[in-house]
């Protein structure tokens, strides 16, 4: 059995847990403890499964809770040295391991794999995550489909995909201009159309779920993401995920 559920998802915070029977891992934390501890008891999860935790990059909205939660779980943190190296004081953790980009990881029955990405960090990576024979991926703060992304998001049977923004109401939004060429670049966000995209051209047959992830509350809106989706409804589930409450948990 897998579980999955987001904790948080979106500029406030961004935080995934994923695991097993008896472990689990969280990646990024972008929230805090409290939050955490409050959000995983609503739905039934434990924060003692919770053996490692993975931060996708340097961003507040995935690591400012990981200093705290650290301190408390005192299990491992995975993070590169560059990101670690960046990092703001107060969202580094006292100690961390640094992660190798391209090899798996193994936390018992869990493998994890980091791989590079192309966004406005220091060294930002995405994961897949393997149990069994099921991988998830999550995959959010992605400025382009790059070979990676296509990639690793081809061999996902559930994925944390973002949809951040809709073109067109980031385009009419309050934004200011260099904010908005930020977002669209090649090194900020995925826009709702091209999740869609990547779904349909290399969503491969195993895929099943696709949580609708970073959803921007200034730039774009559930119901619009989910809207784009609506071609892909037959084929696949769509769900939102959301920045003030955490998802039900998923089983895979
Ligand atoms: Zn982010
Ligand atoms: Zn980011």
């Amino acid at each position: 059995m897998i579980e999955v559920c987001a904790l948080a998802s979106g500029s406030n915070g961004n935080c995934y847990y994923i695991g097993n029977e008896s472990e689990a891992i969280l990646v990024d934390v972008g929230i805090s403890r409290r939050q955490i501890v409050d959000r995983m008891r609503q739905v039934g999860l434990s924060i003692n499964k919770v053996k490692a935790i993975f931060i996708s990059h340097e961003h507040s909205d995935h690591s400012r809770g990981v200093r705290v939660l650290h301190q408390k779980l005192c299990i491992p943190v995975y993070m590169t040295s560059i990101t670690y190296n960046n990092s703001r004081d107060e969202n580094r953790p006292e100690k961390y391991v640094h992660l190798k980009v391209g090899e798996w990881l193994v936390i018992g029955d869990i493998k994890v794999k980091a791989f590079s990405k192309s966004h406005d960090a220091v060294d930002p990576c995405s994961f897949i995550v393997k149990i069994g024979e099921k991988t998830v991926g999550v995959m959010t703060d992605i400025g382009k489909l790059c070979n990676n992304v296509v990639y690793y998001f081809n061999l996902c049977h559930a994925v944390f995909l973002e949809t951040n923004y809709d073109h067109q109401m980031l385009m009419d939004g309050p934004y200011p201009l260099y904010l908005k060429h930020r977002v669209a670049s090649d090194r900020g966000h995925l826009s709702n159309n091209q999740a869609v995209e990547l779904v349909e051209k290399h969503g491969s047959d195993v895929l099943k779920y696709i949580f609708l992830s970073h959803i921007s509350q200034e730039n774009n809106h559930p119901d619009i993401a989910l809207k784009a989706f609506d071609k892909l409804k037959g084929k696949y589930l769509i769900e939102l995920t959301n920045r003030y409450a955490p998802t039900q948990v998923f089983q895979l």
